[in-house]
């Protein structure tokens, strides 16, 4: 064990570490800059259950509703044999014959260990990938693997799709509805870095194997449901902006030996519990150690990490708490306090804090003329 994964592992306490998912390391993407969810990220510490032991629980969650729809609609897309998505395909992709080979892989003679359906996915793949001209086929229930922080992740996409003569699709099914062909863009957007997260494993996986990782397409098919009707649509993703933030953030996690060095050893955040089930640390030691970790906080991370509560209860009455744009207009001036003394005249700017303060003062002036005009 190198001296990094020892001090992660006392970051993470006794607890094993928390698998990721694709949609865990989508969200590593979403707040770059913060060392806070970097180090939590990297040593496997269970977000949601350590915010619930610092005293503030993750606001978020999948309800049971949105899950029961969304098995319910992949359900009716794979019914079939895949009709529905062939049908999709053959629009999309041009996918040229009548029908495509399937072959699943949810287990393996009857087998569901997870080593045992990689390497049969892996089998398929590159056997397939090497195979020319006559493998059309869709892999159901894939498992693919990346490696995140050191620690590997087993993922698996809704599909993958490999067109004759051409290059493997990846399929994502969402249970999100395009209402006049429009979708939600926050969740497609959402569905784009979680697919790219599958494009990249696929890459991997075909590059382990010696083969050609841009047999991938970094354009991805994206079917949900049409209207409020539950007929499935596709529409085509690119991906390749979402593929290099994602490798960008990967790198930067695997360079976490530099990051964990800047503080003291001997943090930890061990959540394990008594025996009546009762956290063994108070949530006042939890957040303690939790603060040694600078944050970034900005209120988009409402929407992507669990430790929002925690971070945006420390970040109150601070700029930062009011959003990227204000934090980067205001450099120079950390608190709400100092900038409306700064707008009011009645705090003088110290060094660095001109501009900031000129254009405070601008918005107090425009404010105080608009209420004029208005009263
Ligand atoms: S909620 Fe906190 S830990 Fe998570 S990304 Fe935002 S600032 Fe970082």
């Amino acid at each position: 064990m190198t001296d990094t994964e020892a001090r992660l592992d006392q970051i993470r306490g006794a607890m094993p570490p928390r698998p990721h998912n694709a949609r865990t390391i989508a969200a590593l993407t979403a707040n770059p800059g913060c060392v806070r969810r970097a180090i939590l990220d990297a040593a496997g510490v269970d977000k949601p259950r350590l915010a619930a032991a610092s005293g503030f629980p993750a606001p978020f969650g999948q309800s049971r509703f949105a899950i029961a729809r969304g098995n319910a609609f992949e359900a009716l897309v794979k019914a079939d044999g895949c009709a529905e998505l062939l049908r999709l395909l053959r629009d999309k992709l041009g996918l040229p014959i009548p029908e495509a080979s399937y072959a699943d892989l949810e287990d393996v003679a009857g087998s569901t260990s997870l080593p045992v359906r990689h390497a049969r996915t892996r089998q398929l793949v590159t056997r397939t990938a090497g195979s020319g001209a006559d493998a059309g086929t869709l892999f159901d229930h894939p498992l693919l693997t990346l490696e995140v922080g050191g620690r590997l992740a087993y993922l698996e996409p809704d599909l993958i799709a490999f067109r004759l003569r051409d290059r493997f699709h990846v399929v994502e099914i969402k249970s999100f509805a395009a209402i006049d062909g429009q979708a939600d863009p926050d969740k497609v957007a959402a569905a784009a870095i979680q697919s790219a997260v599958y494009v990249l494993a696929m890459r991997e996986l075909l590059a382990r194997s010696g083969r050609d990782p841009d047999l991938v397409a970094d354009e991805v098919v994206l079917v949900c449901p049409k209207d409020f009707a539950n007929r499935p649509v596709g529409a085509l993703l690119d991906v390749r902006k979402q593929l290099t933030v994602l490798q960008r953030q990967l790198s930067r996690l695997a360079l976490i030996a530099d990051l964990v060095e800047l503080y003291p050893p001997g943090i930890s955040l061990d959540l394990a519990m008594d025996e009546t089930g009762v956290p063994r640390r108070a949530a006042s030691e939890l957040a303690a150690a939790l603060e040694i970790f600078p944050a970034r906080y900005s209120p988009e991370c409402l929407a992507s990490c669990e430790m929002c509560r925690f971070c945006r209860h420390e970040a109150r009455a601070t700029t930062a708490a009011l959003g990227r744009a204000v934090r980067e207009e205001l450099g120079g001036v950390e608190y709400v306090d100092t900038a409306l003394r700064l707008a009011d005249g009645e705090a003088k700017p110290g060094g660095g804090q001109h501009d900031a303060a000129a254009l405070l003062r601008t918005a107090a002036r425009l404010r105080a003329e608009s209420l004029a005009a208005a009263g």
